[in-house]
């Protein structure tokens, strides 16, 4: 084992946690030490959910260990059964109690209490959260899922429209409930009905009727897949493959979501908005175009992040990688189409490592990969869980779709231009205005607009004198914007003659702009 400061995934139980609290209707109790009801701050803390989750943890001590644990595990079900009236219950251990093996299917089972317990068997020391959360899912949908009232051909003859469910959006998700809004959206657009939403807000009746739909839209597959596999198995009930981030995918998943559901997509497509494509077209190349970015994520977050980074927005992916050891091999795929060798890992500091090698203009990643790129002084967004505080929006704010599209372009690019802005501030820290002792525009003393300094047209002073600029020199200078020409033209100057530098090239346009940025 190794011990680690950070870590991309909390254990399997967490997972779980993220299943129960997400419902409606359920309870978890969870054999646990007192030390792991931290868990609870990730919801009410980090997501700011304004419900503790609906967990009843044992809080064995050390003292209890010499007696008998298994009897407080079964006295936290029947308190717990008793307290909030479930309709369903889980039964699991956190990492610590696990070594303990007091059985809590068994232990369930013994109380035979009056509603369905299904057990969990989350293998701490192997798995971790994702695992967790696309096993309780699993479990507890093969627990209540009841078989069809009708036979799909039946179903489908006597229902004028589709039924599709949702899978996969859970508690701590990133940015799971605008998705799901947005993704309903597009459903809905294309006169397609929604059946059940699942974890998310679904009661365990709920999960009882997921195998009436027509079929099943998997929005990530980390949490959601083994599920729908396991539905089209069982009830036939086909599933989506694409995951819709970004606008090329989002129309590919309004395609297939059609084909599903057997009618024309033209019409969810037509009124589609689609700002981030046009946007993209419209930028200055010196933002985009063939910037070197890497990525690192989930898996389903990362592939797409790289998808749309090279073909979506021009940039060149140097480094794709995941924590998602499942989904490694479609990652390395991924990967190798972008001429990279994926980076598999869920060590922090290899990431760092690749970052530091590659040198990258922007950074793709996680809250880790937020913090090795400030480290570093790269641009950095994030695109995937485990994410901060902030990455839980009181906004609007999805990934999916075509307003997740919108979304991305300004959250992607927005950190490339904060980067031209800090060079134009280091430009311009010595003029009065940027002089933190000078009046601010926010402030409550005014400058008087004729003492500003910044009145009236703004005059280029002359070259000094024995400054000479090649032609592609002066070609780029013309590239700067022009309120702030002047200035890049007097400190190129400045910088060149300070070093005895006569002919100022390129080279030395761009020294400057290093110095000065600095
Ligand atoms: S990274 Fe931010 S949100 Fe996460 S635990 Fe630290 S302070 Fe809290």
């Amino acid at each position: 084992m190794q011990l680690t400061v950070w870590t991309y995934e909390g254990p399997p139980h967490v997972g779980a946690m993220r299943i129960a609290t997400a419902m409606r209707g359920v309870h978890y109790v969870l054999h646990a030490p007192q030390g792991d009801t931290y868990a609870d701050l990730l919801f009410t803390m980090i997501e700011r959910r304004d419900r503790r989750p609906p967990v009843t943890y044992t809080t064995f001590q050390a003292r209890d260990l010499g007696g008998d644990t298994a009897g407080l595990l079964q006295t936290a079900m029947r308190e717990a059964y008793a307290r909030f009236a479930p309709q369903a219950m889980l039964v699991g251990a956190s990492c610590t109690a696990e070594l303990i093996q007091d059985d809590p299917a068994g232990l369930a089972q013994a109380l035979d209490l009056p509603i369905p317990v299904v057990p969990l068997e989350l293998p701490s020391y192997q798995r971790k959260e994702n695992w967790g959360a696309s096993e309780t899912l699993y479990r507890i949908v093969r627990a209540l899922a009841h078989p069809p009232r009708e036979s799909p051909p039946n179903r489908r003859t006597k229902r004028a429209r589709s039924v599709c469910n949702l899978l996969g959006p859970t508690a701590l998700g990133f940015r799971h409930r605008d998705d799901l809004a947005e993704v309903t959206r597009l459903i809905v657009e294309l006169g397609i009905d929604i059946g059940i939403v699942a974890p998310w807000d679904a009661t365990p009746a709920d999960l009882s009727r997921l195998p009436e739909a027509d079929f099943n839209v998997v929005l990530y597959p980390e949490i959601a897949l083994t599920t729908a596999q396991w539905l089209q198995r069982q009830f036939n009930q086909p599933y989506t493959r694409t995951v819709p981030i970004g606008a090329v995918a989002t129309r590919q998943f309004v395609d297939e979501v059609a084909q599903l559901a057997g009618i024309d997509p033209a019409r969810a497509l037509a009124g589609a908005e689609q700002r981030s494509s046009w946007y993209a077209r419209s930028v200055d190349s010196t933002y985009l175009t063939d910037k070197r970015v890497f990525v690192f994520g989930d898996a389903t977050h990362a592939i797409a992040a790289a998808r749309i980074a090279a073909n979506e927005l021009g940039f060149k992916v140097v480094g794709l990688g995941s924590y998602s050891r499942e989904f490694a091999r479609d990652v390395r795929e991924a990967a190798a189409s972008y001429g990279v060798e994926a980076l598999i890992t869920e060590d922090y500091l290899e990431v760092e490592a690749r970052v530091s090698e590659l040198q990258p203009e922007l950074v793709l990643g996680t809250q880790m990969e937020r913090h090795i790129a400030k480290r570093l002084g790269i641009p950095c967004a994030v695109i995937s869980a485990p994410s901060h505080v902030q990455d839980f929006p009181a906004r609007y704010s999805p990934q999916m779709g075509f307003e997740g599209a919108n979304v991305i372009f300004d959250t992607w690019v927005h950190p490339l231009m904060m980067g031209l802005e800090e060079h134009l501030l280091g430009m311009f820290r010595e003029d009065a205005e940027f002089n933190d002792t000078a009046p601010s525009h926010l402030g409550s003393q005014p400058t008087p607009i004729a003492d500003s300094p910044t009145h009236g047209p703004i005059a280029l002073p002359p070259a000094f004198a024995g400054s000479t600029w090649t032609a592609e020199a002066e070609q780029e200078l013309h590239k700067i914007p022009f309120f702030v020409r002047g200035k890049a033209r007097r400190n190129t100057e400045r910088f060149a003659q300070e070093r005895n530098v006569g002919l100022i090239t390129l080279e030395t346009l761009y020294d400057a702009k290093a110095h000065f940025g600095r």
